[in-house]
């Protein structure tokens, strides 16, 4: 039988959330174990790829301090810098929104987090599952971890979140992508209507190729996400070039209670996403920096472990809140029907479209 694993601070998934947890928790010097299932951090890619900049996240999250140390990225990690989205309605009319971000390639960015936490110290595990917390250890398939502090960033259907007795994330939504070759505008492509029935469908452009994908709500849609992907894909004649991979994606906000006992979800895992855009991974790396230095705090000082929920609600709440007031307020006026759509797009128009995109207030 394997020897127990001891650590300080045991993180399930290297993904923004884990491998950024990981990494703060580690500098403040206690030891930290992070798991990853998949054999390989990042493979396959299941992300549209686009990371605003910082000044974007800035405005998004006023509350952010020190946001050059945690989204300071090497060049070679920008694919492609964009300027602005083209929203196009079911008609074919489009608005450009100025908004500034760069594309990746989501599995090297995300091994650069992995990278950055071994730096600090973190041991990585990959090819290795949490299966569920026994006796007040985590089972995992290298064997009985004991742990001080559980850190779940196992992204939205969070294994951790269900062995603490957290909620799951309610009514995730489906999302395909794939990669295709050829030349696209310096504009992310946002298609809305029929074509991704309560959501969207997506080019987001890279170098001689672009990340192209459809989400959609299973209320609105009346097909599988494949065949709706089979669509605007022949629609926009895509030369694809790699298999179509899919996740799910939190679409209500937050999940009420991230903390309990000696146990925390960080991430996807505690619904920490834009339900207006889908967009996840900075809010995954601001408040997986928070988790790892107050879980390292608890371990070293006794700090407690409550303190992550106030502190993660303190930056990231407020806009969590007003995108997922809007995604209701698209739910019951603008989806279900490509006229209600356009409608709705010309009443809000580019000003307030932008601020839709960016989880602000809609009206004063
Ligand atoms: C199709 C699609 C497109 C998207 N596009 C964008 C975008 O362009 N920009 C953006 O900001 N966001 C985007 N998002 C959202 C974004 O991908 C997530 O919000 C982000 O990845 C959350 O990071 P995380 O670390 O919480 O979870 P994840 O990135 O999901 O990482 C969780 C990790 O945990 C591992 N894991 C799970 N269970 C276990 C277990 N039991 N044991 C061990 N390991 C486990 C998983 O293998 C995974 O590596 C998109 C999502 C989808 C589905």
């Amino acid at each position: 039988m394997a020897a127990t694993i001891k650590t300080d601070v045991l993180v399930v998934g290297s993904g923004p959330a884990g491998s950024v947890a990981a990494r703060y928790a580690a500098e403040k010097g206690v030891s930290v174990l992070f798991l990853e299932r998949r054999p390989q951090v990042g493979v396959p890619v299941r992300c549209g790829e686009l990371i605003p900049s910082l000044a974007e996240i800035r405005g998004m999250f006023p509350k952010l301090t020190d946001g050059e140390t945690l989204f300071g990225t090497p060049a070679n990690l920008h694919r492609r810098e964009i300027a602005g989205i083209t929203l196009t309605d079911p008609k074919g009319k489009t608005r450009l929104l100025p908004f500034t971000a760069y594309t990746t390639d989501r599995d090297r960015f995300d091994q650069h987090l992995a990278q950055r936490a071994q730096e600090a110290g973190a041991e990585l595990r990959t090819s290795t599952m949490f299966r569920r917390i026994t006796d007040g250890k985590a089972d995992t398939t290298a064997g009985t971890v004991e742990y001080k502090v559980l850190i779940g960033a196992d992204g939205p259907g969070s294994k951790v979140a269900q062995s603490l007795g957290l909620a799951a994330n309610r009514n995730p939504y489906p999302a395909v992508t794939a990669q295709v070759e050829g030349e696209f505008e310096p504009s992310v492509q946002m298609f809305f209507g029929g074509i991704a029935p309560g959501a969207y469908s997506w080019i987001i452009p890279k170098d001689h190729r672009a990340n192209v994908g459809v989400g959609f709500s299973p209320a609105f849609s009346n097909g599988t996400l494949s065949e709706y992907f089979a669509k605007f894909a022949e629609l926009h004649d895509f030369k694809i070039t790699t298999k179509l991979e899919g996740k799910y994606v939190p679409s209500e906000g937050p999940i009420k209670q991230t903390v309990v006992g000696n146990g925390l979800v960080v991430g996807d895992a505690a619904g920490q996403v834009l339900s207006v855009n889908g967009g996840g991974v900075p809010l995954a790396m601001i408040a997986g920096r928070i988790a790892g230095q107050i879980a390292a705090d608890h371990v070293k000082n006794g700090r407690p472990l409550t303190d992550y929920e106030q502190a993660w609600r303190d930056v990231l709440y407020k806009p969590l809140h007003i995108a997922a007031d809007n995604k209701k307020l698209a739910d019951t006026f603008a989806f279900g029907s490509d006229t209600r759509t356009r409608w709705c797009m010309d009443i809000l128009g580019t000003r307030r479209m932008a601020k839709l995109i960016r989880g602000q207030h809609l009206f004063p």
